[in-house]
């Protein structure tokens, strides 16, 4: 269904981490990009609103609706996916290609949907799930950090059960019960 990526090295590697809403990907992802420059990790791009400190091309590529069509429609997106039924988020290939041709690990920081797609494009992949160490514990960060309400709230956590219940998929499962250990455990997953 996707263009083969290009061929890669021995040593290149694509590691996609996934896991429920939350759980704190984006705080082990951030972790690796601070500590581990080797890995190339992707930027998504995304039609939903930069939040404070999220810097264009750093964290997210920000775009509207008819840019996310035009990267659609001409096959600029390795994978792309609604997420929480509300934004759309993709990410671009070109990058990857380069990274894996120059023999880098590139680490993808996405949602369940994105997974699915990136295993079907790529069978190699290494899928790592990101779990909280209990589901309450999962709810309580949620709540803690404080930037959905109650009805957002809500449905995140309806898709976090159905995420949790799709963990077996994975090649490997980290539990995030401190982000440095986590961080260290899912690199040491691509070497
Ligand atoms: P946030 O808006 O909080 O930064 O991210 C919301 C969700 O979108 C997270 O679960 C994140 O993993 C997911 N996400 C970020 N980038 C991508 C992407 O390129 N593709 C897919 N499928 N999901 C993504």
């Amino acid at each position: 269904r996707w263009p083969e990526l290009a061929p890669r090295g021995g040593r290149s590697r694509l590691v996609v981490l996934a896991g429920p809403t939350a759980v704190g990907k984006g705080t082990v992802a951030g972790y690796i990009r601070d500590h581990h420059p080797e890995i190339h990790l992707s930027v998504s791009a995304t039609t939903r609103a930069p939040r404070p400190g999220e810097v264009d091309g750093e964290h997210y590529f920000f775009v509207d609706d008819d840019e996310f069509d035009r990267l659609v429609h001409d096959g600029e997106l390795l994978e792309h996916a609604t997420v929480h039924n509300r934004h759309r988020y993709g990410t671009p290939r070109a990058p990857i290609e380069k990274a894996l041709s120059e023999g880098r690990t590139v680490l993808l920081e996405i949602d369940l949907q994105g997974a699915r797609q990136v295993r079907d494009a790529e069978p190699s992949a290494t899928l790592v799930f990101l779990l909280p160490p209990s589901w309450d514990e999962l709810v309580h960060r949620l709540v803690g950090r404080g930037t959905e309400g109650p009805e957002e709230r809500a449905r995140r956590l309806r898709t976090a059960k159905v995420e949790l219940a799709a963990q077996n998929e994975f090649d490997f499962r980290v539990v995030n019960d401190d982000v440095e250990r986590a961080a260290e455990e899912v690199v040491a997953l691509t070497r």
